[in-house]
């Protein structure tokens, strides 16, 4: 396997991955999608929301908002060692926010937010969350948490993952293609062998001098199955790199437990990923896990499931 690459700026990065399969480029886009944790608000306490947006909308517009992640200084609540709800330092920080409209209508932005560890504020201060009325005031603190996309997507650090086909056209004029290398740029040609590697079919094919020289048939015919153009777009809260780096270790250690239990012979193993995890009873109020009233008739909250492990106690 090797990868190239192919540009990179502060949230977005392109390289090439060679000598894989289409499974393994797609399990890896997923893995980023959906496995590599970030920050997010998960818990509110509202002191004050005068504001016309009710407190559970207002709280999932502030979940949805990215925050910057240090991922080397927290661990997954459920991988600390401290199993508080709340969480401790070392699971969640801790996010205040205090605007009040005075004289003159006020837009409340991601921007006042305030963190008490500044390695996580907003990724972006520019997002709109709330206008206030003079009076209207919003206050409340608000904990945050690592967590992972396929919990909820506020976790995930994506706003694109997507990868496309690459192309080794052979049997062109060498002269011919050096001129097209040049004049697409090295992110949607280069020179591989004695054939021309088209790197960005679409950028390519909006060349019209490259056009001439190579046509789509061409370009659909000689398609390679293990060589892969991705395009990886943070939403902020990690740098792009960081998230292909870490889908990668994630990839990977998943890969070992599995031929672990592949050569123990271990094969029928629970599938626990996608259960849900149960709520402990008398929960405070958490962004999207309902309100506090259900909670207190249902035994635990309303976690799909929760009827499963009741009747059993019902009998007894
Ligand atoms: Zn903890």
């Amino acid at each position: 396997m090797k990868t190239t690459i192919v540009s990179l700026s502060e949230d977005t990065i392109r390289f090439l991955l060679d000598g894989v399969d289409v499974a393994f480029a797609n399990a890896l886009r997923r893995t980023m999608v959906s496995e590599v944790p970030i920050m997010a608000i998960d818990d509110i306490f509202y002191f004050d929301n005068s504001s016309l947006i009710p407190d559970e909308l207002l709280a999932h517009r502030i979940g949805m908002v990215p925050l910057k992640t240090d991922l080397d200084s927290y661990v997954l609540p459920e991988d600390c060692d401290c199993h508080a709800e709340l969480g401790c330092p070392k699971c969640r920080a801790v996010l205040t926010m205090d605007v009040r409209a005075t004289e003159d209508r006020l837009t409340v932005y991601s921007g006042d937010l305030v963190s008490e560890d500044p390695k996580n504020g907003p990724a972006s201060p520019r997002i709109p969350l709330a206008k206030l009325a003079p009076g209207q005031a919003i206050r409340f603190e608000a904990y945050a948490q690592l967590g992972q996309g396929k919990v909820h997507v506020k976790w995930s650090p994506i706003s694109m993952c997507v990868y496309q086909n690459v192309a080794l056209v052979p049997g062109k004029d060498r002269a011919a293609m050096q001129e097209c290398v040049d004049a697409c740029g090295p992110e949607a040609a280069a020179l591989e062998g004695d054939g021309l590697k088209v790197i960005d079919i679409q950028r390519f094919e909006g060349c019209k001098k490259c056009g001439d020289l190579v046509s789509h048939e061409e370009i659909m015919g000689n398609l390679k199955p293990d060589e892969f153009l991705f395009t990886v777009e943070s939403n902020g809260a990690l740098s792009p790199e960081r998230i292909v780096a870490e889908a990668a270790r994630i990839l990977k250690r998943k890969l070992g437990g599995f031929s672990g239990k592949v050569e123990a012979g271990d094969l029928h193993d629970e599938i626990s990923d996608f259960e849900v995890p149960e709520l402990d009873e008398g929960k405070l109020y958490s962004v999207g896990s309902g309100d506090l009233e259900e909670e207190e008739e249902g035994e635990g909250g309303a976690g799909v499931g929760e009827d499963e492990e009741f009747p059993g106690d019902v009998e007894e």
